[in-house]
């Protein structure tokens, strides 16, 4: 009997692609793709192909160049395949950074999209022949394969730090990628520089030469906007010319005939349209001064919780100076726990492309996992300890079947035997359960230490009682060492270019636009177990319909939370006070907290201590809306004013992701998170309203 039709993957989940190995004229083996049965480059000189094509007939070696401090130059691909053209142009980024000093503040974007992903495995045997033919590239393709995100629907963020170059790769059909970018939430319009059409050939493939990847290439690009591409075919001639672009044949490389070239037409204020040749487009680049005349030089940011510290860090990482406040000290409130959990909530994967849980989660994950890189440099405690965690999907949206459908490196489900050997539990049926293998335990003091040490940051104590805005400035007037603005005792404005509020519930006060949220006390319990308690305990984080987790504490911790060096502890969370905004301790919390767990996993009565008595604990107070989205953006009528705040119980997994799209929308980039997203987490969303 012959096999049923394979059934369409539905929109928004990713089929990898399926790599296959071809022999060339020349005896070389060369990857093809499994679905359109195309070469992705050639082995003789596919490189040298990719850097004359898309490189120097987008004039980038020129243009790249003469941007000027703070800028961001936008490259937008359709088709990233093996990331050939993306290493290519990261590698000229670093030569011409470490020729041009005046390179130092200024940034490189390369948004990039993507049906049918390479997997790993394939992608770094792909590679590995570039390791061997341009040495050149092979540091840059090991930090690459390193951040390689698991095959998921929607926006993957990998900021390569060091060098100012970041890369969105978004997984999804092109069309709809692009149309996701917004170009609305920021002071300017952003736009795409220069875009490199690397589909595979019309005739194998017209989906990325269809009429509505012009009409986005429209939408997205500005006078002067230019676009490279091997194929001179009609369909992409017309597709360009009918959208604004004013195309021109060049000769194409090696023994190709001709290559297309474009450039947008129009006028702009800065512009005259006769200036528009291919040529001329380098010192378009000069516009940028007068089209961007007010990228900010400071930010105040208000409130040092996880919210503001990643906001001032990412800010201060695109060369913004920043002064963050807070009223009392950096993780005063909420997010100042001894340790926080990061591990996801999930959702049925075919919504996965827009649910910011687990976005957040693995951009956040990338992002600590660099600030490991650093605090082993610095000799300072790790930020992620990536422990993996095993959630027994008591308090969850999703079964094990739908966890069948995520890349085992993000989620997987494991046997009992195997989920009792890793956590040393030993009697209770695992059989519905969840790992994630790249889950574990930021420590939030390490965090702090690391962000404060940025050259551009400086953290002062301030009690705001006032924000002004004036056309050109927004002044920030508090009380220094007073934690209320009734008990004046040192007056202190800050003038700056714009300031982000990041106050969580407190934020309402400060600028009564933003929504007034919903409290929620939350309070963690820890103890010292014996040595014979730690042989029994779970070896790894749990999470039931509470959660658990056994750490050590490293020095720095000590002086926060009265614990000494390396003494294991064993932490439980967390309470859930709905409209309670106190934070004394309370013992019937501890107990409630040791509940939970003897309920969910009763064999630990045996191990667990039941006098919770001498526990210690900590009580902070989650900020929620009503709809339990974030609030990230510009305050209506506003464009001085910014908040990141509401992260709920989720800072940790939020908070990066938010501040990047935040940034973006300051400085006038793309965000990392779809038009759809944004509203969504916007401040002035009329859901908000509505009770
Ligand atoms: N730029 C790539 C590189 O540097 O290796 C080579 C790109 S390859 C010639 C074309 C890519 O377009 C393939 O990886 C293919 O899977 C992808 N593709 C095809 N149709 C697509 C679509 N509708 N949306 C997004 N990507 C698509």
């Amino acid at each position: 009997a012959s096999k049923p039709p394979k059934k369409p993957a539905p929109p928004n989940v990713i089929t990898p692609a399926k790599i296959a190995w071809q022999t060339d004229d020349a005896g070389n083996q060369v990857p093809v793709s499994g679905e359109f049965g195309d070469v992705y480059f050639s082995h003789a000189d596919g490189l040298a192909e990719s850097r004359h094509v898309f490189l120097a007939h987008n004039q980038l070696p020129e243009r790249l160049a003469n941007l000027a401090d703070k800028r961001c130059f936008t490259i937008a691909e359709l088709g990233f395949g093996t990331g050939l053209n993306f290493l290519a142009t990261w590698q000229l980024w670093r030569e011409l950074r470490a020729q041009h000093p005046h390179l130092t503040s200024a940034r490189l974007h390369f948004i990039t999209t993507e049906k049918y992903p390479i997997p790993l495995s394939d992608l770094t045997q792909i590679l590995s022949l570039w390791v061997q033919r341009a040495p050149e590239l092979a540091k840059l393709i090991e930090d690459f394969l390193a951040n390689y995100p698991p095959l998921i629907a929607g926006c993957h963020r990998l900021n390569f730090i060091d060098d100012n170059i970041t890369l969105d790769i978004w997984l999804g059909d092109a069309g709809d990628s692009l149309a996701s970018l917004e170009t609305e939430t920021s002071i300017n319009r952003p736009y795409i520089d220069a875009w490199f059409l690397d589909g595979f050939a019309p005739s194998c493939n017209e989906t990325l030469w269809a009429d509505t990847i012009f009409t986005q290439m429209q939408r997205l690009s500005r006078t002067g906007t230019t676009a490279a591409t091997y194929s001179c075919a009609g369909i992409v001639k017309r597709g360009l010319q009918t959208h604004g672009f004013e195309i021109n044949k060049v000769k194409g490389f090696g023994r190709k005939r001709e290559m297309l070239t474009a450039v947008m037409a129009g006028i702009t204020d800065s512009l005259p349209t006769e200036t528009l040749s291919i040529e001329s487009v380098s010192l378009n680049d000069d516009s940028n001064a007068s089209i961007y005349p007010n990228l900010p030089s400071h930010t105040v940011v208000i409130g040092a919780g996880v919210a503001g510290l990643l906001t001032a860090w990412t800010l201060a990482n695109r060369g913004i100076a920043v002064t963050i406040v807070d009223k009392v000290a950096p993780l005063a409130g909420a997010s100042g726990n001894p340790r926080a959990l990061l591990a996801p909530n999930m959702t049925p994967i075919h919504h996965v492309y827009e649910h910011l849980h687990s976005i957040g989660y693995l951009y956040s994950g990338r992002l600590y996992r660099y600030f490991n890189q650093q605090a082993v440099m610095q000799q300072t405690p790790l930020i992620l300890e990536q422990t993996g965690t095993l959630d027994l999907l008591i308090k969850t949206n999703i079964g094990t079947a739908q966890i069948a459908d995520y890349p085992n490196e993000m989620a997987t489900t494991i046997t009992t035997e195997e989920a009792w050997q890793l956590s040393g539990l030993k009697t209770k049926d695992l059989a519905d359960n969840l790992y994630l293998p790249q889950s574990g335990l930021i420590n939030p003091q390490a965090l702090k230490t690391i962000i404060l040490k940025h050259p551009n940051i400086n953290y002062q104590q301030l009690s705001v009682t006032d924000i002004k805005e004036t056309a050109d400035k927004v002044t920030v007037i508090g009380d220094k060492d007073s934690d209320n603005g009734n008990n004046s005792q040192n007056p202190v404005t800050i003038c700056a270019d714009n300031v982000v509020i990041c106050a969580a519930y407190e934020s309402h006060q400060l600028d009564k636009r933003i929504v007034e949220c919903r409290t929620i006390r939350g309070q963690l319990s820890w103890f010292t177990p014996t040595a014979e308690q730690v042989l029994g305990l779970p070896k790894l984080p749990l999470k039931y319909s509470g959660y658990c987790a056994p750490f050590i504490v490293q020095s720095g911790d000590a002086e926060v939370n009265n614990i000494s060096d390396n003494q294991p502890q064993f932490l439980l969370g967390a309470s859930f006070v709905d409209a309670d905004a106190s934070t004394g301790i309370r013992r019937e919390e501890n107990q409630q907290n040791y509940d939970k767990l003897m309920e969910d996993i009763p064999e630990l009565s045996n191990v667990l201590p039941d006098d919770t008595s001498a526990w210690q604990a900590r009580a902070g107070v989650r900020t929620q809306t009503i709809d339990y989205h974030p609030l990230v953006g510009r305050l209506a009528q506003s464009r001085r004013i910014w908040t990141l705040s509401a992260m709920g119980a989720k800072g940790y997994a939020l908070a990066p992701i938010c501040a990047e799209a935040l940034a973006d929308m300051m400085l006038s980039c793309f965000a990392p998170l779809s038009a759809i997203t944004l509203a969504r987490l916007s401040p002035n969303r009329a859901r908000l309203r509505k009770t």
